[in-house]
Protein backbone atom coordinates (compact mmCIF):
# COMPACT_ATOMS: atom_id res chain seq x y z
CA UNK A 1 0.00 0.00 0.00
CA UNK A 2 2.86 2.33 0.99
CA UNK A 3 4.48 1.64 -2.49
CA UNK A 4 1.45 2.74 -4.52
CA UNK A 5 0.62 5.80 -2.68
CA UNK A 6 4.41 6.80 -3.64
CA UNK A 7 4.15 6.06 -7.37
CA UNK A 8 0.55 7.99 -7.11
CA UNK A 9 2.74 11.02 -5.36
CA UNK A 10 5.81 10.64 -7.88
CA UNK A 11 3.14 11.17 -10.21
CA UNK A 12 1.29 14.09 -9.30
CA UNK A 13 5.00 15.72 -9.04
CA UNK A 14 5.92 14.78 -12.27
CA UNK A 15 2.79 16.45 -13.61
CA UNK A 16 3.60 19.35 -11.33
CA UNK A 17 6.43 19.81 -12.81
CA UNK A 18 5.38 19.66 -16.56
CA UNK A 19 2.79 22.19 -15.74
CA UNK A 20 5.74 24.42 -14.72
CA UNK A 21 7.78 23.86 -17.72
CA UNK A 22 4.60 24.46 -19.49
CA UNK A 23 3.95 27.50 -17.61
CA UNK A 24 7.17 28.68 -18.24
CA UNK A 25 7.57 28.42 -22.10
CA UNK A 26 6.38 31.77 -23.70
CA UNK A 27 4.20 31.52 -26.47
CA UNK A 28 6.05 31.96 -29.46
CA UNK A 29 3.78 33.73 -31.92
CA UNK A 30 4.41 32.61 -35.68
CA UNK A 31 4.82 28.91 -34.40
CA UNK A 32 3.26 26.01 -35.17
CA UNK A 33 1.96 25.88 -31.38
CA UNK A 34 0.00 29.00 -32.29
CA UNK A 35 -3.67 28.84 -30.77
CA UNK A 36 -6.29 29.41 -33.39
CA UNK A 37 -9.73 29.95 -30.75
CA UNK A 38 -11.86 26.06 -31.04
CA UNK A 39 -15.24 26.83 -33.07
CA UNK A 40 -18.12 27.38 -31.21
CA UNK A 41 -20.92 25.18 -33.31
CA UNK A 42 -23.96 24.94 -33.42
CA UNK A 43 -25.60 23.02 -35.85
CA UNK A 44 -29.77 24.08 -36.55
CA UNK A 45 -31.17 21.60 -39.22
CA UNK A 46 -29.05 21.60 -42.44
CA UNK A 47 -27.20 24.90 -41.17
CA UNK A 48 -23.95 25.71 -39.12
CA UNK A 49 -23.58 28.21 -37.10
CA UNK A 50 -20.07 29.22 -35.76
CA UNK A 51 -20.55 31.06 -32.86
CA UNK A 52 -17.23 33.16 -32.38
CA UNK A 53 -16.28 33.14 -35.77
CA UNK A 54 -15.29 36.68 -35.40
CA UNK A 55 -12.57 36.43 -32.87
CA UNK A 56 -11.42 33.12 -34.80
CA UNK A 57 -10.69 35.77 -38.13
CA UNK A 58 -9.34 38.36 -35.58
CA UNK A 59 -6.77 35.41 -34.21
CA UNK A 60 -5.78 34.84 -38.20
CA UNK A 61 -5.42 38.14 -38.50
CA UNK A 62 -7.96 38.33 -41.48
CA UNK A 63 -10.87 39.79 -42.62
CA UNK A 64 -13.83 37.39 -41.91
CA UNK A 65 -15.42 38.07 -44.70
CA UNK A 66 -12.53 36.75 -46.56
CA UNK A 67 -12.30 33.37 -43.88
CA UNK A 68 -15.66 33.43 -44.44
CA UNK A 69 -15.08 32.92 -48.51
CA UNK A 70 -12.48 30.46 -47.70
CA UNK A 71 -14.22 27.91 -45.68
CA UNK A 72 -17.60 27.88 -48.14
CA UNK A 73 -15.48 27.46 -50.64
CA UNK A 74 -13.80 24.25 -49.35
CA UNK A 75 -17.19 23.15 -48.51
CA UNK A 76 -18.88 23.64 -51.20
CA UNK A 77 -21.37 25.80 -49.71
CA UNK A 78 -22.99 28.96 -49.10
CA UNK A 79 -23.17 30.67 -45.91
CA UNK A 80 -23.42 34.55 -44.73
CA UNK A 81 -21.03 36.17 -42.17
CA UNK A 82 -23.29 38.58 -39.75
CA UNK A 83 -20.97 41.33 -38.73
CA UNK A 84 -23.34 42.50 -35.56
CA UNK A 85 -22.98 39.57 -33.76
CA UNK A 86 -19.97 37.98 -35.08
CA UNK A 87 -20.98 34.40 -35.86
CA UNK A 88 -21.02 32.94 -39.51
CA UNK A 89 -24.15 30.74 -40.83
CA UNK A 90 -22.92 27.86 -42.97
CA UNK A 91 -25.70 25.78 -45.13
CA UNK A 92 -24.27 22.45 -44.51
CA UNK A 93 -24.67 20.03 -41.94
CA UNK A 94 -20.38 20.25 -40.51
CA UNK A 95 -18.36 19.24 -37.41
CA UNK A 96 -16.03 21.33 -35.37
CA UNK A 97 -13.70 19.01 -36.32
CA UNK A 98 -13.50 19.86 -40.14
CA UNK A 99 -14.04 23.31 -39.68
CA UNK A 100 -10.87 23.47 -37.66
CA UNK A 101 -8.78 21.63 -39.93
CA UNK A 102 -9.78 23.81 -42.62
CA UNK A 103 -8.97 26.81 -40.59
CA UNK A 104 -5.95 25.34 -39.86
CA UNK A 105 -5.11 25.01 -43.22
CA UNK A 106 -6.06 27.92 -43.61
CA UNK A 107 -3.15 29.91 -41.10
CA UNK A 108 -0.66 27.23 -43.10
CA UNK A 109 -1.69 28.85 -46.10
CA UNK A 110 -2.64 32.18 -46.28
CA UNK A 111 -1.16 33.34 -42.51
CA UNK A 112 1.69 32.16 -41.56
CA UNK A 113 5.25 33.09 -43.43
CA UNK A 114 6.70 29.80 -44.52
CA UNK A 115 9.88 31.16 -44.61
CA UNK A 116 10.31 32.73 -40.95
CA UNK A 117 7.11 31.40 -39.47
CA UNK A 118 6.00 34.61 -38.42
CA UNK A 119 2.30 35.62 -38.18
CA UNK A 120 2.81 39.41 -39.16
CA UNK A 121 1.43 38.72 -42.65
CA UNK A 122 -0.62 40.56 -44.94
CA UNK A 123 -2.65 39.34 -47.89
CA UNK A 124 -1.71 40.84 -50.87
CA UNK A 125 -3.87 41.09 -54.18
CA UNK A 126 -1.75 42.18 -57.71
CA UNK A 127 -3.99 41.54 -60.40
CA UNK A 128 -5.13 37.75 -60.39
CA UNK A 129 -2.56 36.88 -57.97
CA UNK A 130 -2.48 36.54 -54.11
CA UNK A 131 0.89 37.13 -52.72
CA UNK A 132 1.46 36.44 -49.05
CA UNK A 133 3.43 39.66 -47.65
CA UNK A 134 6.01 38.90 -44.25
CA UNK A 135 6.37 42.09 -42.46
CA UNK A 136 8.85 40.26 -40.61
CA UNK A 137 11.53 39.38 -43.01
CA UNK A 138 9.76 40.43 -46.13
CA UNK A 139 9.82 37.43 -47.48
CA UNK A 140 6.94 36.94 -50.52
CA UNK A 141 5.15 33.76 -51.53
CA UNK A 142 2.56 33.84 -54.43
CA UNK A 143 -0.78 32.14 -52.89
CA UNK A 144 -3.86 30.30 -54.59
CA UNK A 145 -6.53 32.39 -54.81
CA UNK A 146 -10.16 31.87 -53.98
ZN1 LIG B 1 8.78 35.81 -42.68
Amino acid sequence: MEGSSDVKKKLLDYEWLLNRLYEKVPPRSGSTEYKIPEPQVIRIGSQTIIRNFREIAEKLKRDPQLVARYLQKELATAGSYDPNSGQLVLNVKVSRRVISQFLNIFFKNYVRCPTCGSIDTRLEKRGKMWVLVCEACGAEQPVKPF
